[in-house]
């Protein structure tokens, strides 16, 4: 019984890391950009820093934080930029394509 709670135990430890492994494997081999489609802006004032993005992809695990998904995903301003939103993690979060146009739909 206490080897199988052992094991039970290694396992799921194991299947941490490899999700970790694998986060930070999508990090350093930039595959975050091709993931993503981050909204290009015009003004440089509107461009998240990369640690910004690393610090909210983490946070948000790399999917949709509305619906999940994983296709299409952009960093969104959760107070638009426009409204004196800035580019830090609490500001920023993952949004599928789909997901953020619904949400620009709202305002405009
Ligand atoms: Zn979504």
């Amino acid at each position: 019984m206490l080897e199988e709670e052992k094991e039970q135990k290694l396992r799921e430890e194991r299947k941490k890391k490899e999700r970790e492994e694998e986060i930070q494997r999508i990090l350093d081999e930039s595959e975050l950009k091709d993931k993503l489609t981050i909204n290009e802006c015009k003004s440089k004032e509107r461009h998240i820093p990369s640690h910004v993005q690393k610090e909210v992809w983490e946070r948000d695990k790399g999917e949709c934080v509305k619906c999940g998904s994983r296709e299409n995903l952009e960093f969104d301003h959760i107070i638009p930029f426009s409204k004196g939103g800035s580019n830090t993690v609490k500001n920023i979060r993952v949004l599928c394509k789909v997901c953020n146009s619904r949400k620009s739909d709202k305002i405009g």
